[in-house]
């Protein structure tokens, strides 16, 4: 194998990205390009799936000619948005119909109606997960009723479904239909102690098994790359839905080792090892990876707003002109008076899932001001964070520290609040881009760079910032008892 750069594929939400680490996972070029949104209903999110192809494969075209072409790529490495679907035809790979987005709410009667029929419990106990529209299942099945190019492939054949990694890796290896396992993990489909998916499963929701890809590892000789796209056939040896990624790329790498990711949401994956995941206090249960067939599992907890709180104060109150500026704002006064503020506007996400919770700023007086909303709108992180810990370690996840990333982790006081509430040291790595370093180290693993993803961490992976816990246990309490009763108000 020749080659000393990984090409990262990033299929993200809004962009797609492509990425060329060296060995010591150090970046030699990105590109990036932004993803069209279509919102043809209320609650509905799609995405065209050429695009979401022809731009990653620009993307991978642009790095390629910075480093002076494809004979100095090793291997692929993919991460993308999770549970998106995405339906074509397996003879020509061309899209049948727009990808219908994670965010998409349009199954939601269809998921109201299974829960009413009694089956969340053994949807819950095979696959870790909700009926909930978030995941892939009720989405396929939504094609399959309401598309006619879908339903006229399905009776004729030719029908291919996938998430994001399957598509990409279907038109970059032309025709290879395979998914790995952390982005099975969130099709409804899969159970989590099975191979591949569960035919009662794709029975209950209408999903014909054979449109469905082979499920594989997370790194491995997974595919290869035409020769037609970068000039060069390039194995394709590492993938892993985002979340899992990152968890990988935080080296989270043994049991009860977890991490959160504030960006617009903020999503907390915990290694639980070998043992499947059980949640009492709805957790999701999900494949972390697997790895020469044999599963490492997660704990996994979403708040639905994070960074969007901040990007509201902006937008719609006018508060802030820049998201940085809540961190001189929070220092800039001793505490937030009573300001309290539950971040509810689009509901609650785990440990609570309440829907129709509506956002709360309580404890205003005259003494309140723009800085005190501030730094109440970033203590909420810490006290959303702290109500996740709270639910892991009651389902048996105690968490001995958090490394964070994502956009909204660069403010220091907020990582230093969230060491303070959750009595935990907080480490937060130089090197935020966690998703694209995990599917950086599986690709290397995959290609035989390293024995293991421990070995993969220590020469990748840079050096991280440490916060360590400060405030006093009465502050604290005072704290948590201040956000249960603004919570009880939402
Ligand atoms: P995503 O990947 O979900 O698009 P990012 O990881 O890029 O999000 O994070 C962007 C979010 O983080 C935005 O919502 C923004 O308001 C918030 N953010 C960015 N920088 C800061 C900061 N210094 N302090 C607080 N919030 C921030």
């Amino acid at each position: 194998m020749t080659g000393d750069h990984l090409l990262v594929l990033d299929a993200g939400t809004t962009s797609t990205r492509a990425m060329l680490f060296a060995g010591d996972g150090t970046v030699a070029a990105t590109a990036s390009r932004a993803l069209s949104q279509f919102y043809p209903k209320p609650g509905w999110v799609e995405h065209d799936a050429q695009q979401i192809w022809l731009e990653t494969l620009a993307c991978a075209r642009e790095v390629t000619s910075k480093i002076g072409g494809a004979a100095n790529i090793a291997a692929i490495g993919i991460a993308n948005q999770r549970e998106t679907v995405v339906a074509w035809n397996r003879d020509t790979g061309e899209p049948l119909s727009r990808a219908i987005v994670w965010q998409d709410r349009r199954t939601a009667r269809m998921c109201q109606s299974l829960r009413d029929d009694g089956h969340e419990t053994m949807v819950q106990q095979r696959t870790g997960l909700l009926l909930d529209p978030y995941f892939s299942a009720t989405k396929v099945r939504w094609l399959l009723d309401n598309d006619d190019a879908v339903a006229a492939a399905a009776k004729a054949g030719t029908l291919a479904f996938g998430t994001v990694e399957s598509w990409l890796t279907f038109r970059l290896s032309k025709g290879v239909h395979l998914s790995d396992a952390s982005n099975a993990s969130r099709t409804l489909l899969l159970p989590l102690d099975s191979a591949a998916p569960d035919p009662e499963l794709c029975a209950l929701f209408g999903v014909p098994e054979q449109a469905l890809p082979r499920i594989c590892d997370n790194a491995g000789a997974l595919a290869e790359a035409d020769a037609e796209w970068l000039g060069r056939t390039i194995p394709i040896t590492g993938m892993a839905g985002d979340q899992q990624a990152a968890t990988i790329g935080q080296a989270c790498l043994a049991p009860g080792e977890v991490k959160a990711t504030y960006g617009t949401g903020a999503f907390v994956l915990a290694n639980m090892g070998d043992t499947i995941p059980r949640s009492s206090h709805r957790l999701l249960g999900t494949v972390l990876m697997q790895l020469g067939g044999r599963r490492t599992y997660a704990l996994e907890g979403s708040v639905f707003v994070a960074g969007s709180l901040i990007q509201w104060l902006r937008d719609e109150l006018g508060l802030i002109k820049t998201a940085a500026e809540t961190e001189e704002l929070a220092r800039s006064v001793e505490s937030s008076g009573e300001v309290t503020i539950v971040p509810a506007l689009a509901g609650l996400g785990a440990p609570h899932w309440k829907a129709e919770a509506r956002g709360v700023i309580a404890g205003l007086s005259f003494s309140s001001g723009r800085a005190q909303i501030a730094r109440a709108a970033l203590e909420s992180m810490a006290h959303q964070t702290w109500d996740l810990a709270t639910a892991f370690a009651a389902d048996g996840a105690r968490w001995a520290n958090l490394r964070i990333d994502g956009g909204m982790s660069a403010n220091d006081w907020m990582a230093q609040d969230l060491a303070d509430m959750l009595d935990l040291p907080v480490e937060r790595p130089e090197f935020v881009e966690t998703t694209a370093l995990g599917a950086a180290m599986l690709a290397a693993l995959g290609c035989g760079w390293f024995p293991d993803l421990a070995e993969a961490a220590k020469a990748m992976r840079g050096n991280a910032a440490c916060f360590t816990p400060q405030l006093d246990q009465g502050q604290r309490a005072e704290r948590l008892a201040r956000w249960r009763k603004a919570l009880a108000a939402a």
